[in-house]
Order: structure tokens, then C-alpha cells, then sequence
């Protein structure tokens, strides 16, 4: 089973402003009716908000069969992540790196600038193809498998979000954003 998660990753918010847009972002999905607050164990967990079919592709999700998946909402909480992290996809698939100078893919990389990235914030890449180099974060990765960055949005068993909706939350917070999806 497990659990298919699918993440907007913000590619721009800094480091040290990633909490601040990530309110931002929450704020608008809330104020839109697209996830609400809900208490939970002393807490605030978000849920699917009044709007949230509007957002999803429902015909993608027949598969699951259910009867009653218009009055159902999506099972688990939209969260928040702020903080540098290596966002991937799903367990087990593999990628390639595409240079953000010639669009080639390479297999001849190694995944150790991931670890010096997280650890440190910095990593580059060199192409083998045209001979430059990049910050790894301006990689993009075949099948959208990574992001190095520092604010997404994770939710968890939704039904396939719609490409205008994440583009409109990427609209909201005036950056680009990717969007990962996978079975975790
Ligand atoms: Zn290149």
C-alpha cells in the first residue's frame, strides 16, 4: 500500500525565509477553501478544505473504485515542510540529472553532491556533455524526481493534483515551483 504523496516544491524561497512563505502558501490554499484547520490532539492539522475537488483530477482517482469518492474527502493532512530538503518522488526509481546549460542527461554523476548538499547547502554538478558546471539545485531530474530546496507542500493521498492548481499556488507565491509524486 503505502502512501502516494505528492509534494509542490517552492525552487526560490530562501533558507532563511522558508517558514514565513510557507505560511504564506498555507494561508492562501486556506483563504482559497482549499485545505482547512482543524484541532487535533492539542494541535492545528490542515485537511481537505470545502474547494478540494476543484483541485484534483476525480476521474484519475476512479480507479480506487469507491462509491462514495464525491462525498469522500482525501484521507490525510497537507504539510508543510520548511527547511532545506532533498525532496524526492517515490522509493526505488531512478533519475538522471538534465544540465540546465544544454538540456543533456547524464548517467556519469555521483549521488555523493546530494549528502554534501544537505549537509552543507551547496553542491555542484559537472556535464559531461558540454563541460560546465551548476549548482545542484538548478538540475532538473528526468520523471521530476528531485528538488533541493527548502519549502514544500506535501500532500498525502490526494488524488492527482491538477496541473492549473499547483501552477496557481506557485502563482500565489511568485515562484517556481515542481511537483513530485510518488508512492513513499
Ligand atoms: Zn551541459
Amino acid at each position: 500500500m503505502g502512501t502516494y504523496r505528492q509534494t509542490v516544491v517552492d525552487l526560490d524561497a530562501p533558507a532563511q525565509e522558508a517558514v514565513a512563505w510557507g505560511e504564506r502558501g498555507r494561508g492562501w490554499l486556506e483563504a482559497e477553501g482549499f485545505i482547512r484547520p482543524v484541532p487535533w490532539r492539542g494541535e492545528v492539522v490542515h485537511l481537505a478544505g470545502p474547494r478540494w475537488r476543484e483541485v484534483v483530477d476525480l476521474v484519475a482517482w476512479d480507479w480506487r473504485a469507491r462509491i462514495k469518492e464525491l462525498e469522500e474527502e482525501p484521507g490525510d493532512e497537507v504539510r508543510v515542510v520548511a527547511g532545506r530538503a532533498v525532496f524526492f518522488a517515490g522509493a526505488g526509481d531512478s533519475t538522471s540529472p538534465v544540465c540546465p546549460h544544454c538540456r543533456n542527461t547524464t548517467s556519469d554523476w555521483s549521488s555523493a553532491a546530494i549528502n554534501t548538499w544537505y549537509a552543507t547547502g551547496a553542491a555542484d554538478l559537472d556535464c559531461p556533455a558540454c563541460g560546465r558546471r551548476a549548482p545542484l539545485p538548478d538540475w532538473d531530474w528526468t520523471g521530476d524526481y528531485f528538488a533541493f530546496a527548502h519549502l514544500g507542500f506535501e500532500f498525502d493521498d490526494w488524488p492527482t493534483l491538477r496541473p492549473d492548481f499547483t501552477a496557481a499556488l506557485g502563482r500565489a507565491l511568485g515562484h517556481r515551483i515542481r511537483v513530485l509524486r510518488g508512492k513513499i
